[in-house]
C-alpha cells in the first residue's frame, strides 16, 4: 500500500569540486492512511526529499516511486499529470496564483486537470474552507491576506482534490499555535479517516507528535525514525 517510496536516493546538486551531496541514499515509504514527519538540522536534505516525492525533481540515483510508477520512467508530460492527478502540494516556494482570489486558488487543481468538482468535492471544499477560517475571504486576492490566511489557502488547495499523496514543507509555520494545531488535526484526520498519505517537513516537535511516524535526516541520511518502528517491536 506505498503511496510514495525512494529506494537508494542520492541526490547531488552540481558536479566535479563543486558538488553538493543533498541526499546520501535515502529510504522511505509511505502508505495509504499514514502521516509521516520528517525533521532534521537545516542543510539536511529535507526540502529535496519533499521535492523528489512530489515528483518535482529526479533523483541523481536510486528510484522515486509514486505508486505503481517510476518517475525516471515517465516523461515530463506524464510526469506533470501523474502529479496533478495524485499530489497535493503546500510549499513556500510553490505559492499562490496571485491573480486568481482565494477560490480560483483553491479550485485551480481542478482547472489543471480539466475535471469539474463532483457535489461530494464541492462539499469538502466548503467544509475546508470554514474549518480553514476562510469562508468571508472568498474573493480575496492573496496579497489582500495575512502570511497565515495564504498559508490556509494553500492547505485547503492541497487537500481539496483528496490527492493520494499530500507533501508538505512547514505548512504550520506561519500559524499561531491554535490554527497551527486545527491545520494538523486536519491532516491527521486526512490520514486517518480518509486514507491519504501525508509527508510533512517541520521544525517543530509538537507539530510532529501529530505523525504516525517521525523520520530523522542529517547530512542527507535517514538516522533515526520513531513511531512504526516501536509499533513493529512491540507488535
Ligand atoms: P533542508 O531542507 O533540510 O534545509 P535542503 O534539501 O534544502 O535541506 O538542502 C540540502 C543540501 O543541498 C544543502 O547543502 C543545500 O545547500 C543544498 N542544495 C539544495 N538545493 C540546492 C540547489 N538547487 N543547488 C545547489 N545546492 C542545493
Ligand atoms: P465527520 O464526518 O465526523 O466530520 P470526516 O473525517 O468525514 O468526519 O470529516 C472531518 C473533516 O475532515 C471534514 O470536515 C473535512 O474538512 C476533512 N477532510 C480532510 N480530507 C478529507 C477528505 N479527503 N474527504 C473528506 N473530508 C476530508
Amino acid at each position: 500500500d506505498a503511496v510514495a517510496q525512494v529506494h537508494q536516493v542520492v541526490k547531488r546538486y552540481g558536479s566535479g569540486d563543486a558538488a553538493v551531496h543533498a541526499l546520501r541514499g535515502v529510504d522511505l515509504e509511505v502508505r495509504r492512511g499514514e502521516f509521516v514527519a520528517i525533521m532534521g538540522p537545516s542543510g539536511s536534505g529535507k526540502s529535496t526529499l519533499m521535492h523528489l516525492l512530489a515528483g518535482l525533481d529526479s533523483p541523481s540515483s536510486g528510484e522515486v516511486w509514486l505508486g505503481e510508477r517510476e518517475i525516471g520512467a515517465l516523461d515530463d508530460t506524464a510526469l506533470t499529470l501523474l502529479r496533478r492527478e495524485r499530489i497535493g502540494f503546500v510549499f513556500q516556494a510553490f505559492n499562490l496564483v496571485p491573480t486568481l482570489d482565494v477560490i480560483g486558488n483553491v479550485m485551480l487543481p481542478f482547472e489543471l486537470r480539466g475535471a469539474k468538482p463532483t457535489r461530494e468535492e464541492r462539499d469538502l471544499i466548503g467544509r475546508l474552507l470554514d474549518e480553514l477560517g476562510l469562508a468571508d475571504r472568498l474573493g480575496h486576492r492573496p496579497r489582500e491576506l495575512s502570511g497565515g490566511q495564504q498559508q490556509r489557502v494553500a492547505i485547503a488547495r492541497a487537500l481539496a482534490s483528496r490527492p493520494r499523496l499530500v507533501v508538505a514543507d512547514e505548512p504550520t509555520g506561519n500559524l499561531d499555535s491554535r490554527t497551527g494545531r486545527e491545520v494538523l488535526a486536519l491532516l491527521a484526520g486526512a490520514a486517518a479517516n480518509h486514507g491519504q498519505a501525508i509527508a510533512m517537513v517541520t521544525h517543530d516537535p509538537v507539530a510532529a507528535s501529530y505523525a504516525d511516524r517521525i523520520v530523522f535526516l542529517a547530512d542527507g541520511r535517514v538516522v533515526a525514525e520513531e513511531g512504526r518502528m516501536e509499533a513493529e517491536r512491540i507488535a
